[in-house]
This record gives structure tokens, C-alpha cells and sequence, in this order.
């Protein structure tokens, strides 16, 4: 079977002090739980007050405008305070604390199942949209807004991306193999709520082959015709930009019209599956935990509003000061400021690294080595665009088109910051 790339750049990325390919371990259910509502300006309106008690699952801050999507509390409890904190982007976050007390109405329970095949599209976009589903890599766009969006195109394939260009995604490869069966079907839920879904592609890293011919076959079961994409391994492979052109050049390898993509990761689809089946919200998230500082890397089953400081516990704690902390991979996520942050809808890893994984050597001259260039799949010349920055060369309104990969932070020997340099400066253009 032909394998699917991008043309140029990137390159593989391994990390050892990622965790390994092995089945998640369930963490304990927080006894102080913090459910964000949003950051600001996207944030969701609270709906309950201090001292009320909660139950799981229970509505607890109400969407409102674009970007904003529905909260629930993820554990029984009473809400102790609401707290806000500033992240290091500057960005202000709204939470509820709660305690947890009281009986758990799902967890250990028989589930309601509920058969929506008679459900049209509009009734499924609204159960998504009540349960608070979101994007849960990177961003937190509500799924609902996405299905929306996706209505106003005249062709649409909808893409399941399992690429696993990243050792921090191995959270989402567990899931994958432990609910199979709900990513399918979710796949075949958000399909039949967007109305054009021509078809259904799995665009699998090829050396998780056995993985795409298993979410193949079951998707044999359901209405939308289903195929499997190879796609290669090399980092940004997962990326949309490059998935796209790997997908494009598979359409015209085939001799087919594909329209647009729609492409979701396995996690939201499990979640939408949830909604629908078991009219339930995002209650937990697999996060893949390591990085040089942590004891036990492992992969944990984590309860959406656990600190972050507690999943660490949980892996056997730091074995050495960590220098900096990170949500999702230490290429592209955020730093985190506070052990009481807690693990989100979006949260995929949770990396704690040492000084000498931080920087491996201080900051130095550029050499010219041209490796920074080589590696980036946008065709840019990250060493030319740094220097021009810090000569205040670029002209204003000038965007780069940088995808925040960050391959030439990789490769650079010189350890220059040249992604977060360059995209600094294009979000200062975009928000000017
Ligand atoms: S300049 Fe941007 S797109 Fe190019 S390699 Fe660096 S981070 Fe990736
Ligand atoms: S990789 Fe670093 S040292 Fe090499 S050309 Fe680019 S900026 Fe300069």
C-alpha cells in the first residue's frame, strides 16, 4: 500500500522520556477538582454559585458567543470558590473549585444507551453542542461550530487523523486501541451530522498499519463508504497543512474529488460518541506523562479538573526539579506556570523536564549550518526571518505563514528560539 507525505522538510522525532506503547492507568478521582470555564472572552457563563452542591455530569457554565462551549462538573461535589489565573501567554482563565462528596451517578453504573440512528443532523449537532464536546488537541473549538462551518461546503470528506508523528501522542494511540469501536462510531455520527460526508478516510501513520485495517473494518458496519489512508511518519506529518497535502496527492493518485476535510483526532470522536450514545459529557482525558523530571513516565486515564501536580504524584513524582513544565509536546504546547493547573478537555501530555532536556547547550551564534531551512515544511528560511526580526527588518502586516511546528528549534545547534521568535511577531500582526 503506497504511503502519503508532504513534499519537503520536517523530520522523524522520537523522545525518550516520552512513555511507551502501553495501556493507560486509570488516575484517582481528585478530592479538589478545577473545571475551567474557558479562557477569557471565550469563557463560558457560570451557572451555579459557591457553596451549591454539584452532581457529575451536571451543567455548570453555559456557552455563549463563538468559541465557547458548555461546562460540566466532572465529579459530585460542593463548589468551594471560583478562581482565575493568567497563563504565560498573558491569557486570563475563569474555574470553578470543587469538592468532591457525595454519589457518582455514571461512574460504575450501567449506561444508557440511546440509538440514534433515527436522530437527523441537526438533532445530533445539538446533543454535541449541549454536552460541551470540543476539539481536544491544541484548541477547545466546540465540535458543533466545526459541524456548522462544514455545512457550507459543496464536497466534504470527513478525516479520522490517527498519524503519530510525535512520541507525545501515545495517549491518543492507548485510545485508540482501547475504543476503537467508539471512534468509528463517532466517526459515523459526526458524518451524519455534517450532511455532505462523501466519505470517511483513516489516515493512519503506515507503521500503524494494523490499527487502520481494524478501524476499517468496523467502519464496514456503518452508512458512509470508509477507506484508509498511509500516511508517512515524519514530524509535522500530523499537522493540518501537511495532512492536507498528503491527502491531496493521494486524491489525485486515485483520480478523485475529495472537496474539503474535516479532519478530528480520535479523542473527539470517542467524546462525541459519549454525547450520543451515552449523553454524556467529556469526563476524562488520556495523557500521555513524562519528560526527564518525572519518576514514572506512563500514560493515565485522568479525570478532566485533576491538578496537574496530582497526575504527577501519581507517576512516582519528580525525581528532579523540573525546569519546565508543559501541556501537550515539548515542540508545539504551552508552558504551564502552576502544579495547580488543571488537566483540560485539550490536555494530550503533560511534560516535566530537567535543565539539561530544557537546554542541552546555551544559546550561541548562528553558524549558517542551513539546517533550520532544510527541516521546514513551509519552505521558509527561519535563520533569515530571525535575523530580519532582530534587526526590526520585517516590515509590519508582514505574516509569515509559520505553522508553529517548530522542526528548526529542533535542529538548530545553536539553540536559537527562532519558532517562538517568529510567532510572537505573527501574533502580534494577526491580533493588530
Ligand atoms: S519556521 Fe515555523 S513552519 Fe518553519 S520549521 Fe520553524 S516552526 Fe516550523
Ligand atoms: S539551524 Fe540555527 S545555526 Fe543553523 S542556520 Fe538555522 S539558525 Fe543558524
Amino acid at each position: 500500500m503506497k504511503i502519503y507525505s508532504f513534499p519537503r522538510g520536517g523530520l522523524p522525532y522520537d523522545d525518550p522520556t516520552a512513555p511507551g506503547k502501553t495501556e493507560a492507568v486509570n488516575a484517582y478521582l481528585p478530592a479538589l477538582s478545577v473545571i475551567s470555564l474557558g479562557k477569557k472572552k471565550k469563557s463560558a457563563y457560570p451557572i451555579v454559585s459557591v457553596g451549591e452542591a454539584v452532581r457529575e455530569g451536571m451543567l455548570i457554565g453555559r456557552a455563549q458567543g463563538a468559541g465557547s462551549a458548555n461546562v460540566h462538573a466532572t465529579v459530585p461535589g460542593r463548589i468551594l470558590k471560583k478562581i482565575s489565573w493568567t497563563d504565560r501567554d498573558g491569557v486570563e482563565s475563569d474555574a470553578y473549585v470543587i469538592r468532591m462528596e457525595g454519589a457518582f451517578e455514571r461512574l460504575g453504573r450501567k449506561e444508557e444507551v440511546l440509538i440514534w440512528s433515527s436522530l437527523n443532523g441537526y438533532d445530533l449537532q445539538r446533543i454535541i453542542s449541549d454536552y460541551g464536546i470540543t476539539k481536544m488537541e491544541n484548541s477547545e473549538t466546540p465540535l458543533s461550530e466545526m459541524i456548522s462551518a462544514s455545512r457550507l461546503e459543496e464536497k466534504l470528506t470527513l478525516v479520522v487523523r490517527c498519524v503519530f508523528d510525535d512520541p507525545w501522542l501515545v495517549a491518543d494511540y492507548a485510545l485508540c486501541r482501547d475504543r476503537l469501536h467508539a471512534v468509528i462510531e463517532g466517526a459515523a455520527i459526526v458524518a451524519k451530522a455534517c450532511f455532505k460526508v462523501l466519505q470517511i478516510i483513516f489516515a493512519v501513520s503506515h507503521h500503524e498499519k494494523d490499527l487502520g485495517e481494524l478501524l476499517l473494518s468496523e467502519a464496514k458496519n456503518f452508512e458512509t463508504p470508509a477507506s484508509l489512508v498511509l500516511t508517512g511518519c515524519r514530524y509535522p506529518q500530523r499537522n493540518n497543512r501537511e495532512l492536507e497535502l498528503a491527502l491531496r496527492s493521494y486524491e489525485k493518485k486515485e483520480g478523485l474529488n475529495l472537496g474539503s476535510f474535516l479532519i478530528l483526532g480520535p479523542a473527539v470522536l470517542a467524546a462525541a460518541y459519549d454525547a450520543i450514545k451515552h449523553k454524556k459529557p467529556i469526563l476524562d482525558r488520556y495523557v500521555a506523562v513524562g519528560g526527564s523530571a518525572v519518576r514514572r513516565p506512563q500514560i493515565m486515564k485522568v479525570r478532566i479538573g485533576t491538578r496537574i501536580g496530582e497526575v504527577i504524584e501519581q507517576c512516582g513524582g519528580f525525581i528532579d526539579p523540573p525546569e519546565k513544565i508543559v501541556i501537550g509536546s515539548p515542540l508545539s504546547g504551552r508552558e504551564v506556570l502552576y502544579l495547580d493547573e488543571p488537566v483540560g478537555k485539550s490536555c494530550y501530555a503533560i511534560v516535566a523536564m530537567t535543565k539539561s532536556q530544557v537546554a542541552v547547550h546555551g544559546q550561541q551564534n548562528c553558524i549558517n549550518c542551513g539546517e533550520c531551512r532544510a527541516v521546514c515544511p513551509v519552505g521558509l528560511d527561519p535563520q533569515i526571518i530571525y535575523k530580519r526580526l532582530r534587526s526590526a527588518e520585517i516590515e509590519n502586516a508582514e505574516i509569515t505563514g509559520c505553522q508553529g511546528c517548530g522542526c528548526c528549534k529542533i535542529v538548530c545547534p545553536s539553540a536559537l528560539p527562532l519558532f517562538e521568535t517568529i510567532l510572537e511577531k505573527d501574533r502580534e500582526e494577526v491580533s493588530a
